[in-house]
């Protein structure tokens, strides 16, 4: 293949020390990845100096990017195989060269410096050693099992016989990012270096392993890993051991980590060409399946939520946020906030509240640090960010202010209109309101352009999704700030025009009332939650409830209702818990029992109180189709009444807000593959039965009738 002319990545070159380095650096491209042409030129490059011995004395592979080494693969490279085999050949054709890195006759260096990630992991593996800077920005990762799939590229095979299992399970199996430290710690790395003069470092250590007798670096692993790994009873017990883990955490729905855990019982310890030769077949296995391709559309989709195409207006700079209301929420965007760095004036009217949301931050700045993912020193200086107090001019310096006081109309607007007046007329307001129209209180401000909903969930540190609710009123400048905001505290943000529960509690709302309808006609609870769980739901709908809070959601519920009429009337069982001291996980009492906040399972007094004689036998597949056709039913109307832009916006809020199962590519994506024509079928005979609330939401009778998909309708670019 023939290089483009101003594609010229990785680049040879061999210095008067006889170190040979080999740069990437894209220029075409944000982040180095290695794509096909990229690995047809350090092929080339490696069969070229694999006749130099004499002249070069190291090979050192780097990043010529400033905060960046190697993303990974190309994924549209990933998107465009075709087939298991051709897949099973692309695995082995990237498993040749990088094999002929690990054949070359000199010392090879992999010297990173920022994120270094599948195939650059892959790269660093095939390599005699790997160092790497200390900056934050260093990070090493196998993701490939988030896009259902197994390091192919010799990454399976090499990463356990250098780190041991156990550790090499850790990564593969989860796709989690690990900083330089922690390499260092699991023997992946055999030197850490400061990131200034960085490169001089590795200079002088490629020099120096060029001294070396070739074979003088292998590492070796922890007695205790030795211990349980060394023998085949204590792998086979560290094999069911993560697969009991895998299989607890996924239910069994994502083939990969399964099938990595296969590849590797039946080739480590072993010959390298059998295990090489496994990888590449179970790399062409996975490729093939649905769960690979549902996947993908999810990295995807997250990919376009970083962009705004509709959008020309820059992004204003965010360096201060104000808080207002220091409660659960306020205290969590806070120190999400300070953990981003941004300094932060949270401001609240009770003097016990600003120490409350003070510590709520705190404390979770200490988890982290249990957790070994900061540092002590770290989590002070974050916590310097974060200035509380009761005086209202606290905030009036900040760029952008999030609203997050008590969920009341009229408090917010007197609230806003109060702060805007004490604020700079640049900076941006924006409310976290989960139900109240931002439309309204955008009234209340003198500068409506500058103001826009930003609704985080909870807990914020948490839940990735924000939806950024715009009025008629809202600045496209306001939009591309919050937007961008959004990103910088590591958020996955959906645009979202003003309704009643905006996009994702829209969605909810059916389903749980559905959940409700279900246990008035005597469904257990235990059969409606498993019902969920078992499609890939994290939690069942009754506990949801539980969760969010029965006097939340039943408010919550009453909004929709009011907005939307019949087909949303509360179910009977709920609203008999209207008044009740029944509220959920929060006070120890719910549709579950907790005690010292354990859960002790469905509390059956519930059915008491509720007047329900559990027991109906419902065939499973009934509840299902009725849990789920809630959801689509409802997300067709939202599309209908532009509150996204697209299906592809409503499945990307609803994996990242609800945890709906990214396995299944989404809500919609879901629907499609059932197909609008046989979903419309379903609803007619729902309906017939239970009324209104099923009656098909015009936009999936319109796709049934023109035989088009939801995506097709509601594509993600739409034309401007
Ligand atoms: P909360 O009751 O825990 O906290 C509200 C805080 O606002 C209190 O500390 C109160 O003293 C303070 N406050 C009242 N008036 C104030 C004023 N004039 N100036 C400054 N502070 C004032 O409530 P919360 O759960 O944190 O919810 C806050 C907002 O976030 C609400 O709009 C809510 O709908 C929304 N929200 C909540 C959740 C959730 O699960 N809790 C999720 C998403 C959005």
């Amino acid at each position: 293949m023939s290089d483009s002319p101003n594609r010229r990545s990785p680049l040879l070159n061999v210095d008067s020390d006889g170190l040979a380095w080999v740069t990437f650096a894209d220029p075409d491209r944000r982040l180095n990845v290695l794509d096909e042409e990229v690995m047809a030129r350090l092929s080339r490059h490696v069969d070229e100096l694999r006749g130099q011995a004499d002249r070069v004395r190291a090979v050192v592979f780097w990043s010529g990017k400033p905060d960046s080494f190697v993303a990974g693969a190309d994924v549209d490279a990933i998107a465009e195989l075709e087939g298991p085999q051709d897949a099973e050949e692309k695995s082995l054709l990237g498993q040749r060269i990088f094999r002929a890195i690990e054949e070359l006759p000199m010392p090879t260096v992999c010297a990173v410096h920022g994120i270094c990630l599948g195939g650059g992991v892959e790269l660093a593996l095939a390599c005699r050693h790997r160092v790497a800077s200390t900056h934050e920005k260093t990070k090493f990762g196998l993701p490939e099992v988030q896009l259902g799939l197994l390091p192919g590229w010799g990454g399976t095979t090499r990463l356990p016989r250098l780190v041991g299992l156990q550790a090499a399970l850790d990564l593969v199996l989860t796709g989690r990012t690990i900083s330089a430290s922690k390499a260092r710690r699991i023997g992946f790395l055999t030197r850490t270096y400061p990131p200034e003069g960085f490169r001089d470092s590795v200079r002088t250590f490629a020099l120096e392993m060029s001294e070396l007798p070739p074979g003088s670096s292998r590492k070796t692993r922890s007695a205790r890993d030795r211990l349980l790994e060394g023998n085949p009873v204590g792998r086979s017990l560290v094999y069911r051991t993560a697969r009991s883990k895998v299989l607890k955490e996924t239910g069994g729905h994502y083939p990969a980590p399964l099938l990595i855990l296969d590849v590797l019982r039946a080739t480590f310890p072993g010959p390298l060409d059998r295990a090489f030769a496994r990888e590449a077949n179970a790399f062409g296995e996975l490729a093939a399946t649905s769960v690979h391709r549902h996947l993908l559309h999810l990295f995807r989709l997250r990919e376009a939520a970083k962009k705004l195409p509709a959008i020309r207006a820059e992004a204003g700079d965010v360096d201060r946020l104000g808080v207002l209301g220091a409660g659960v929420m306020g205290g969590g965007v806070a120190q999400l906030a300070a953990s981003n760095d941004l300094e932060v004036r949270m401001r609240d009217i009770r003097d016990e509240a600003v120490s409350g949301g003070l510590a709520h931050a705190r404390s979770l700045f200490r988890k982290r640090v249990e957790r070994r993912r900061m540092t002590e020193a770290e989590a002070e200086r974050k916590m310097e960010f974060i200035v509380g107090g009761l005086d209202l001019h606290l905030v009036a310096n900040v760029d952008l202010l999030v609203e997050a006081v008590v969920e009341r109309m009229d408090v917010k607007k007197q609230v806003l209109a109060e702060v805007e007046g004490v604020m700079r007329p640049d900076a941006i307001i924006t409310t976290n309101t989960s139900s109240l129209s931002v439309q309204e209180m955008s009234g209340a401000l003198a500068r409506p352009e500058r103001f826009c909903g930003l609704h985080f969930f909870n807990p914020v540190h948490r839940m990735p999704l924000v939806e950024i609710i715009r009025t008629s009123d809202t600045s496209d400048e306001t939009v591309a700030t919050v937007h961008a905001l959004s990103l910088r505290l590591g958020k996955v943000p959906v645009v979202c025009r003003d309704g009643p529960g905006f996009l994702v509690n829209r969605i909810l709302g059916p389903y749980l009332n559905e959940a409700g309808w279900l246990l008035s006609e005597g469904v257990s609870i235990e059969a409606i939650d498993a019902v969920a769980l078992d499609f890939g739901m994290p939690m069942g709908p009754i506990r949801l409830l539980d969760e969010v809070g029965i006097d939340i959601a039943r408010h919550a519920g009453d909004t929709l209702h009011s907005a939307f009429g019949e087909r949303m009337a509360p179910a009977p069982v709920l609203a008999s818990l209207d008044g009740s001291q029944r509220l959920g996980r929060k006070n120890g009492s719910g549709f579950y029992r907790y005690e010292g906040g354990k859960d002790k399972g469905v509390d059956d007094s519930v059915y008491v109180e509720i007047g329900v004689a559990p027991g109906a036998d419902v065939d499973p597949a009934e509840i299902r189709r009725r849990l789920v056709l809630a959801m689509i039913n409802e997300a067709a109307r939202i599309l209908d009444e532009g509150i996204v832009g697209s299906a592809g916006d409503v499945d990307l809020g609803m994996i990242m807000g609800t945890g709906f199962p990214p396995f299944r590519g989404g809500l919609l994506r879901f629907a499609d593959e059932q197909h609008p024509r046989t979903l419309l079928e379903r609803l007619r005979a729902l309906e017939d039965v239970f009324g209104t609330r099923f009656e098909p939401a015009p936009a999936l009778v319109r796709a049934a009738e023109e035989n088009r998909l939801f995506y097709d309708l509601f594509p993600s670019d739409p034309p401007r």
